[in-house]
């Protein structure tokens, strides 16, 4: 049987075919799971349906801006009359206005701290109140995150003080959702380049460090991604909650 076979699961933040939330959705498919995904605005609606139609003409898509309660609450009741159920949730989400990651930590609006912390935090917390009372089987929680939590990485800025309320987050919400067998894990991905990379500055070069000095001497694969996040979605993983497992070639050991 397919690791996921019977599955129910909504994935959030799919942008285009480079987004690492496709790239994980295309192997949660794989295992056996059906999916429904949302998209942020119209802007990009026409992309993701062309993608997730791939997936069978009946695949719910929902529009949902996460900094929105109201988008959030329809998403979840609209899934809830669909499947009934949900096991999986994937949390691919996050944002920084592009002068807050070019310039220097220390000039970081009020406005950007805000922002950034709402759609790449909060969220993860508004999704799982939203998604809970739907795992009444227990469920796997998966949020992606970048080691610019714990080190400095020129450029990341907010978006790092960001990551670390993610990944604290992770572990207040898998203390909180233990009981009701619901995990909740972080991965945290190596460079890979996609839109919202690109919006970091000098994310070229971050990619070339990589493949530098990680203990693996390459950067990470999409498809890498996946199938972590297959490994945590499954029963494999049913002892592991709260962590942050990074899928980087080894980067995050190294200290020089
Ligand atoms: P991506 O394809 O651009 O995905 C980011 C997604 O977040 C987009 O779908 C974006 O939609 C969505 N989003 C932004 N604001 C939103 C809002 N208010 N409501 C709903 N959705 C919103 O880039 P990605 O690299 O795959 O990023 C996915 C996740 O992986 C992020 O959490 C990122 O921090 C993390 N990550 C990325 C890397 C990397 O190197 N790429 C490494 C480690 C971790 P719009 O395009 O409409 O804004």
């Amino acid at each position: 049987m397919s690791q996921l076979e019977g599955k129910l699961g909504i994935v959030f933040g799919v942008a285009n075919k480079r987004s690492i939330a496709w790239a994980i959705a295309q192997a949660w498919h794989r295992a056996g799971a059906r999916l429904a995904f949302t998209y942020q605005g119209e802007r990009l609606k026409e992309n993701v349906e062309e993608l997730v139609g791939t997936f069978g003409p009946d695949t719910l898509l929902l529009p949902c801006d996460v900094t929105k309660d109201e988008d959030i609450d329809r998403v979840f009741a609209e899934v809830g009359a669909k499947f009934g159920q949900l096991h999986l949730l994937l949390h691919s989400v996050a944002f920084a206005p592009k002068a807050a990651l070019e310039g220097e930590f220390i000039n970081t609006s009020r406005e950007a701290f805000r922002i950034s912390h709402d759609v790449s935090a909060y969220s993860l917390i508004a999704l799982a109140r939203g998604a809970a009372p739907l795992m009444t089987a227990g469920g796997s929680i998966v949020a992606m995150t970048y080691y610019g939590s714990e080190k400095v990485v020129p450029h990341y800025n907010v978006m790092g003080v960001a990551k670390a309320s993610l990944e604290s987050s992770t572990r207040y919400l898998a203390y909180d959702l233990g009981t009701k067998k619901i995990r909740v894990n972080c991965i945290s991905a190596g460079p890979v380049n996609t839109l919202a990379a690109r919006g970091i500055a000098g994310f070229t070069e971050m990619l070339n460090h990589y493949e530098a000095h990680s203990p693996l001497r390459r950067n990470v694969l999409p498809e890498e991604l996946g199938a972590t996040g297959t490994f945590l979605a499954s029963d494999g993983a049913a002892a592991i909650t709260g962590q942050v497992l990074y899928v980087d070639c080894g980067y995050q050991i190294m200290g020089m």
